[in-house]
């Protein structure tokens, strides 16, 4: 029988973009749980809408968690059950989710996964590079330090999988180049969504097909691992 745990965090993966793309089984525990902690309450506010669900929803975020962490466990250990979800995706995977799920580890708290989206997984099934190893090195540092991050990478044979955001995208291509040299990429952007846009290539050609352009979206980049060839 299909009911509510008690005392339970649900870690609930919502769409990266297609609101189709939710399980039956996330609809029903984000319908039963007594909270939603949500990363965007706004965010969350419209899929619950589109769902037609009316749970209370308290909002867990970079900037609350270390206030919010305590409390949410608080009421775990007094029976309540509470859905975590972010923006878009697996919670945990590169957003705060993280931090309550190691609290809820540590507090000896039933955690249960409700599998879904997770736009790494979503980049790598539709990249045409390699898929059997792969490693995810989610954003990298937004100023210091990211070349030394890539020249850790630069022998790295596994797939690489990187997260970025728009405005940092061509500096990205261009630390790659430097780091790793011209190596094919699959870039991903908007996955599952109305301007979903997927290019393979060396990275050169990216370069020359985003450079003067406004660039907009989401984006995950798929990176060919090392193999004595692309040196
Ligand atoms: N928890 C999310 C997941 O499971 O994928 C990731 C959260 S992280 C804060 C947000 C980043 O994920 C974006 O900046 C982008 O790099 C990537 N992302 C999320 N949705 C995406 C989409 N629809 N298309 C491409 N990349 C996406």
């Amino acid at each position: 029988m299909n009911t509510i745990n008690r005392g339970s965090l649900y870690i609930v993966s919502t769409p990266i973009g297609n609101l189709e793309d939710i399980t039956l089984r996330a609809i029903r525990i984000l319908r039963e749980v007594d909270v939603i902690a949500a990363e965007d309450t706004r965010i969350t506010g419209f899929l619950l809408k589109h769902l037609n669900i009316q749970t209370h929803m308290e909002s867990y975020h970079d900037h609350n968690k270390t206030k919010k962490t305590p409390l949410l466990i608080n009421w775990l250990l007094r029976g309540k059950s509470i859905a975590i979800v972010s923006d878009a995706g697996t919670p945990g995977i590169s957003d705060p989710a993280y931090t309550l799920v190691r609290e809820a580890v540590r507090s000896s708290i039933k955690i249960i996964p409700i599998p879904g989206p997770t736009a790494v997984i979503t980049g790598l099934s539709i990249s045409g590079l390699p898929t059997d190893r792969f490693v995810f090195e989610g954003f990298l540092p937004p100023k210091k330090g990211r070349k030394n991050r890539l020249a850790k990478l630069a022998e790295e044979p596994r797939t690489i999988i990187l997260y970025e955001a728009p405005h940092r995208l061509l500096r990205t291509f261009s630390d790659l180049l430097d780091t790793l040299g011209n190596r094919t990429i699959a870039v991903c952007r908007e996955l599952t969504k109305k301007f979903e846009e997927i290019l393979r290539g060396p990275l050169t050609d990216m370069i020359n097909c985003f450079e003067n352009k406004k660039i907009q979206g989401e984006f995950v980049l798929i990176i060919q691992g090392y193999t004595k060839k692309n040196v």
